[in-house]
């Protein structure tokens, strides 16, 4: 159907291109206009109310209002709208913020990076690997392991280091240098027979052959998600990042945590590493840092990363990276407020609350459906995947996916969703979500997938 002249749909479809869109088809199908939120719900411009099962895109953890940010944003707009941070330049909101995340970092860290988004914090990350490894005089150490299925962003390094087919076709992607290992999907991923101890050891074996075959001394850093989350909410087995983590000690290898979707509680601890005993030297972290009300992202670097950038910096006079906005003071308040926010409501400790509610919901409700294959997920992240055949676990072919279609279903069930890669849904709800809205959620997903069935 055409949308009316001059409404927000048409004038959409005559001016925006959209991330992450057919935009063949948007000129179609057109936009779904959100014009406020309230709690775990979003409305579109007819008035219709959306639970958010996936927080907006993982990141809207405090919901879609919260005073306090507002009057936290407002506050700092009114003193000091912006400030910079290169050449020594400073203010009080980014230096609340860093020491903050300092002392709430799951292992000890020396100093924080302010950027804008996800992507940017691990562009920055990639940087200062390459930066620190010239500084302390091993130049030939560049190389970067991430996996297939990881999702780091969407700039040209950051998308390098995205192990998914969409983010790389078309644009001549991955860089030269970034490689990618396996993933750790033991239901798709286990050979026959193989146990879950046996998967992981494999796994790490297979990483060290990577690096041996590359030249340990070309390899510099390894990154990872605790949870693999737009590549399909992957839960990796126990004990796969400590059979990971000794080999990359073995090579000397910079273990990097992208903790922009598992950081701040998500999966019920404060971050991802300690859920899954990751000791990283660099952590990069965005989206719920400011519940999602302003963009920041952060990058923070252990003492020994600290050390190598300072003495690249001695030498050269500066450490020549940064973002106009990196640290701006507004988002940086929000931040700060966000954290106090999540330690007043003692957020880690409802997740632990809500979240078996979510997973024992999913896996008790969905579980034995025909076109379930699986559930996972830990805390408040979880994913539903559909299979066309339960025994060979095979996906359904693109054209008739489950997923993208049960989006659609959904949003006239009141529920606004995300079909994840493979074929399955994710569900990543504002973590304020409580048990009945989480039941609600629940009853109305069951409701779509029998209108599909
Ligand atoms: N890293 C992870 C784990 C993500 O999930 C995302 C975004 O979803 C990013 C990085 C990129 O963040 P952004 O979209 O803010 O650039």
């Amino acid at each position: 159907m055409t949308p009316p002249r001059n409404s927000n749909a048409a004038r959409d479809i005559a001016n925006v291109l959209h991330p992450y869109t057919d935009a063949r088809a948007h000129q179609k199908n057109g936009p779904l206009v959100i014009t406020r939120g309230e709690g775990v719900r979003v409305f579109d411009e007819q008035g219709n109310a959306y639970i958010e099962t996936v927080a907006g895109l993982w990141c809207a953890s405090l919901g879609f209002d919260n005073e306090r940010l507002v009057q936290a944003a407002l506050k700092q707009m009114r003193q000091l709208p912006f400030y910079h941070a290169f050449t020594g330049r400073s203010h009080e909101p980014a230096i609340d913020l860093a020491e903050m995340l300092i002392e709430r970092a799951p292992v000890p860290m020396s100093k924080v990076f302010f950027c804008n988004s996800g992507s940017e914090a691990n562009d920055t990350a990639v940087k200062m690997i390459w930066y620190f490894n010239n500084a302390i005089g091993r130049p030939e150490k560049k190389k970067i392991i991430a996996r297939i299925k990881g999702y780091h962003g969407v700039t040209v390094a950051s998308a390098s280091l995205t192990g998914l087919p969409y983010n790389h076709k078309l644009f001549d992607l991955p860089i030269q240098g970034i490689l990618h290992a396996g993933t750790p999907h033991y239901y798709h991923c286990a050979l026959p027979g193989e146990s879950e101890d046996q998967f992981t050891t494999r796994l790490a074996n297979e990483l060290e052959e990577m690096i041996v075959r590359e030249g340990p001394e070309t390899v510099a850093a390894f990154f990872a998600e605790p949870i693999m989350g737009a590549g399909g909410v992957i839960v990796p087995p126990a004990g796969y990042f400590e059979k990971i983590q000794a080999v990359l000690r073995r090579h000397d290898v910079l273990f990097v945590a992208d903790e922009v979707i598992c950081g701040f509680g998500r999966t019920g601890s404060y971050w991802g590493s300690q859920t899954f005993n990751m000791q990283p030297d660099i952590l990069t972290c965005a989206k719920a840092l400011s519940s999602s009300f302003l963009p920041i992202s952060a990058v923070m670097v252990n003492d020994r990363v600290f050390q190598g950038l300072a003495d690249g910096s001695a030498g050269l006079g500066t450490f020549g990276h940064g973002y106009t906005y990196s640290g701006h003071p507004v988002p940086a308040a929000v931040a700060v407020e966000t954290l106090k926010i999540y330690d007043e409501m003692d957020l880690v400790g409802h997740v632990r609350k809500v979240g078996p509610v979510m997973q024992e919901g999913l896996r008790r409700r969905f579980s034995d459906h025909p076109l379930v294959g699986e559930i996972r997920g830990v805390g408040m992240i979880g994913a539903v995947e559909f299979v066309s055949n339960k025994e060979t676990r095979a996906n359904f072919d693109p054209a008739v996916k489950i997923g993208p279609r049960l989006v659609k279903i959904a949003e006239g069930h009141g529920l606004i969703m995300r079909a994840l890669p493979g074929d399955g849904i994710a569900f990543s709800p504002p973590l304020i979500i409580t048990a009945e809205e989480v039941n609600d959620m629940l009853d109305r997903f069951g409701r779509a997938l029998d209108d599909l069935t």
